[in-house]
């Protein structure tokens, strides 16, 4: 069950079952076709997940500035650890992140 907005009246309406087709308005009366939202509102968890990707992904930039400007070779050899790490860090993030969304939609449009 699904929640939308009446495109006639704007008054909120609950969808019973699959959640697109013809439906007729409780409150005015008139049909209307909803063909389903894709895009379900992400969970939290994945809002979290998506900022802690942006800040690795900053700091991944931070780490790769660092070391093109890095003049002592041991500093520079730990500069290309940090930043392989950082890039490792926001690859794995961005597919955790992108997975999560997935069952989201999944269990979304399942429902
Ligand atoms: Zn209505």
């Amino acid at each position: 069950m699904i929640e939308i907005q009446c495109p006639h009246c704007k008054e909120g309406i609950e969808l019973q079952g699959e959640g697109f087709g013809l439906f007729d308005c409780p409150v005015c009366k008139l049909e209307f076709e909803w063909k389903g939202s894709f895009f379900v509102r992400p969970s939290i968890v994945t809002i979290i997940l998506l900022i802690i990707l942006l800040f690795s992904t900053i700091v991944s930039c931070g780490l790769y500035y660092e070391l093109v400007n890095q003049d002592s070779v041991i500093g520079s050899i730990f500069t290309s650890y940090a930043f392989g790490f950082s890039i490792i860090c926001s690859i794995i993030l961005s597919i955790i992140t992108i997975i999560r969304y997935m069952i989201e939609l999944n269990t979304y449009h399942s429902k």
